[in-house]
């Protein structure tokens, strides 16, 4: 199978799982590089409820003000919480011919420390 990046050259391919704002929700875990989600042997049943919880990343963002919900921090929990079982879910349906790894969000964080920043200016 040829899927275009470093993993040819793996004997196990390793997979990162991760909800981003582009791209497929799977990601080489070598080398970073974003994979077709159809050249993943997954069921289409997952492959929609990967498609679904990414869809989802983000809900917690104001992205017009750029700033965090009121909510942030729970709902980024929650969905850090789906996207963990999505991996083993994966790691289930690859029967590990896979290394499968989630990367949990952490943008409210990242945001806390943007506005943590800009009130020290
Ligand atoms: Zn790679």
């Amino acid at each position: 199978m040829n899927y275009g990046c470093c993993r040819d050259n793996n004997e196990i391919p390793m997979i990162t799982i991760e909800g981003d704002m582009g791209g497929d929700p799977i990601w080489c875990t070598n080398c970073g590089c974003n994979l077709d989600i159809d050249k993943i042997p997954l069921g289409k049943e997952l492959k929609v409820a990967l498609w679904q919880w990414m869809h989802n990343y983000g809900k917690w963002i104001d992205w017009e003000t750029d700033t965090l919900l009121p909510n942030a921090t729970e709902q980024e929990r929650l969905h850090n919480k789906k996207g963990q079982k999505l991996t083993w879910n994966v790691q289930q349906a690859l029967n590990g011919e896979y290394i499968v790894t989630f990367k949990p969000s952490t943008s409210v964080e990242l945001y806390t420390e943007i506005a943590r920043f800009d009130m020290n200016e």
